[in-house]
C-alpha cells in the first residue's frame, strides 16, 4: 500500500481573529496542532511542535520515538514558556501520524481534543480520546456525547504539550486499507461537525482528500466556524510505496515540495510546505525554528 495523495488546510473560521492552529503535512508523517495562551502565545505553542514534528518528518517513527518526539517539543515549549514572560502558561495540543506504507498502518500519538479517523466506506473510526473534561465525563457515563458537544466547558482540556515539564503521550497503531482515508483535525472541526456527517462528506467527496478537506473546512464554517479549525486528509492507494529519501541528503534551495498541498482559500501553516523551509531547518535546527517564531510575530 501507499499514499495516494495528502492535504492540509486551515482557517481561521468565522469568529477569532488569530488563527492558533499549526499542521504539518510532510508524508509519511502528518501533525494537527491547536495552540492556547495569551496574546500570541497560542501561535507559537502550536509553531513549535509543528516545527519540532517537521524536521523530523522523514522516516518511519514507531510508537515509542514518535511518543519520544512529542515528549521532545513539549520540553521545547516549556523552557520557551519559561524564558518569555510574554509566552508564559502557553499550550497546545498535537495529534500527529507516522505512515508506514509497506506496513498499511499508522501510528499515532496524541496530547489533547485534536484528533485523529480513519474513515472506511460507510464507517468512521475515531482513533484518539480526547484528553477533555467532556470527554473524561462520558467515559465515566456522567454525560452523553450529545450533552458533551453543547456543554459549556467543551473547550476545557485536561492534558495539553507546554505546561508542564513532562507530559503523558498516547499512541496507538491502526491499519488502513487502499481506499481510506486518514483525518487528523482540531477540535475546530470537531466541535462544529458530527461524526456521522464528516463520513457523509467523504462519501459525497468520492474519498478524494482535496474535496473532502475543502467541503470539512466548509462544513464547520457552515454551521458557525466558532473556532479555527484544521484538517489534515490522506489517502491510500494499492501499489508499493516510494522511495522517500532522507531530505537532509536531497534538499536543494528551491526543490519542489514532495506534499501535494493546495492552497484552496485556506491557509498553511507550519512545515507543510516543505522544500527550501524543511531543507534549512534540517540543517539549522533549533537556531531555525527561533527564527520562524521570530519571524510569524513580526509578520502578524
Ligand atoms: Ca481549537
Amino acid at each position: 500500500m501507499r499514499i495516494g495523495g495528502a492535504i492540509g488546510l486551515t482557517d481561521m473560521g468565522r469568529r477569532r481573529i488569530r488563527n492558533e492552529d499549526a499542521y504539518v503535512c510532510d508524508p509519511p508523517l502528518f501533525a494537527v496542532a491547536d495552540g492556547m495562551g495569551g496574546a500570541r502565545a497560542g501561535e507559537v505553542a502550536s509553531g513549535l511542535v509543528a516545527a519540532a514534528l517537521g524536521e523530523r518528518a522523514e522516516g518511519l517513527h514507531g510508537a515509542t520515538e514518535l511518543a519520544e518526539l512529542v515528549r521532545d517539543a513539549n520540553a521545547r515549549i516549556f523552557a520557551h514558556a519559561a524564558a518569555d514572560p510574554s509566552a508564559a502558561g502557553m499550550g497546545t495540543t498535537v495529534t500527529v501520524a507516522s505512515v508506514d506504507e509497506a506496513a498499511g498502518t499508522a501510528t499515532i500519538a496524541h496530547v489533547g481534543d485534536s484528533r485523529a479517523y480513519r474513515i472506511a466506506a460507510g464507517h468512521l473510526e475515531r482513533l484518539t480520546a480526547d484528553h477533555s473534561l467532556v470527554a473524561e465525563l462520558v467515559r465515566a457515563g456522567r454525560l452523553t456525547e450529545d450533552e458533551a458537544v453543547i456543554h459549556p466547558h467543551r473547550s476545557v482540556i485536561t492534558r495539553v504539550l507546554g505546561t508542564e515539564p513532562v507530559v503523558e503521550v498516547d499512541t496507538t497503531t491502526a491499519r488502513f486499507a487502499p481506499g481510506e482515508l486518514l483525518l487528523v483535525c482540531s477540535d475546530g472541526l470537531t466541535s462544529m461537525v458530527r461524526d456521522d456527517r464528516i463520513l457523509k462528506l467523504a462519501t459525497e467527496s468520492e474519498f478524494n482528500p482535496d474535496a473532502l478537506a475543502a467541503a470539512l473546512i466548509g462544513a464547520a464554517n457552515a454551521a458557525g466556524g466558532d473556532d479555527n479549525v484544521t484538517v489534515v486528509v490522506v489517502s491510500f492507494e494499492e501499489g508499493d510505496p516510494p522511495l522517500r529519501v532522507r531530505r537532509s541528503e536531497t534538499a536543494a534551495p528551491d526543490a519542489p515540495s514532495a506534499t501535494p498541498l493546495a492552497a484552496a482559500g485556506g491557509r498553511r501553516h507550519g512545515i507543510g510546505a516543505g522544500g527550501r523551509a524543511s531543507a534549512l531547518l534540517a540543517i539549522a535546527g533549533v537556531l531555525v525554528v527561533a527564527l520562524l517564531v521570530l519571524a510569524w510575530g513580526i509578520a502578524r
